[in-house]
């Protein structure tokens, strides 16, 4: 893409990002944004470790904060549960939660999501539609030429899944969220990691992969699957996921 073609999709999706959800938006108070703040500087310092090498802050008006319930509302048609990211748009909706740690968990993740590697294509025109700026990879998650069918999404969801997992063990001690960790700790408040379900898929695979790949520990195999869906540098793991279960088989996941 040339910088002038690449600036003005930028600004489009800036423009696009910022406008308001107004139905179930709500305005951000103090202790919002800070907590927004916290999950989005978490969110590039893990990136970082996992050798993603620059992350474009996302601005406060892209990340939408809608009253609680409201995403799934929103988003009648999607299984969401209480956030969701367009990576696109570069921006992202995220229900207020009760819970301030919880809030910052769903954030974190769906920042995940719009901070990861992102490749875009230009769709063409055709009869019925204009052309159109369509994903072509997010993270782990390759799209087919026709913009819809989707490759190994679900290995994604698994990643962010373990990154939040790690996120959240990061914070068990952090001040801010003091009172909350005291409640967990009498039982009187539960926290939600979602994604369990694509993460033991993800282990499967890894514990598969490595019978058959015995130079490899499952350690690092995990690691080649984060690294993957951060930079975008997929080509070990799918070489690797079509040697173990035959030609083809990144469809199935
Ligand atoms: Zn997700």
């Amino acid at each position: 893409m040339t910088p002038a073609w690449d600036e003005h999709i930028l600004e489009t999706i800036y423009q696009e990002g910022g406008r308001k959800i107004t139905e179930f938006e709500i305005e951000k108070s103090e202790r919002d944004r800070e907590i927004i703040d916290f999950a989005q500087s978490a969110a590039d310092r893990m990136l970082a470790a996992y050798g993603r090498q620059k992350t474009a802050p996302v601005p406060l008006e892209n990340i939408h904060l809608l009253r609680d319930g409201g995403t799934r509302a929103y988003l009648s048609k999607i299984k969401a549960v209480s956030g969701a990211a367009a990576p696109i748009q570069q921006s992202l909706m995220v229900d207020r939660v009760e819970s301030d740690m919880q809030l910052s968990l769903i954030t974190f993740h769906e920042l995940l999501h719009l901070k990861s590697y992102i490749a875009l294509q230009v769709m063409p025109a055709n009869e019925s539609n204009q052309a159109a700026v369509r994903p072509y990879r997010y993270g782990l998650t390759v799209y087919a030429r026709d913009g819809k069918t989707r490759c190994l999404n679900s290995l994604e969801e698994a990643v962010i899944g373990y990154l939040t997992q790690e996120f959240y063990t990061n914070i068990q001690k952090e001040p801010r969220f003091e009172n909350e960790i005291k409640r967990i700790a009498e039982g009187n408040l539960h926290i939600e990691i979602s994604r369990n379900e694509e993460y033991e898929n993800l282990s499967r695979m890894i514990e598969t992969i490595v019978k058959t790949h015995p130079e490899l520990t499952s350690k690092e195999l995990l690691e080649m699957f984060i690294k993957a869906q951060v930079t975008g540098n997929i080509m070990a793991v799918t070489r690797l996921i079509e040697e173990t279960f035959g030609k083809g088989s990144t469809r199935g996941y």
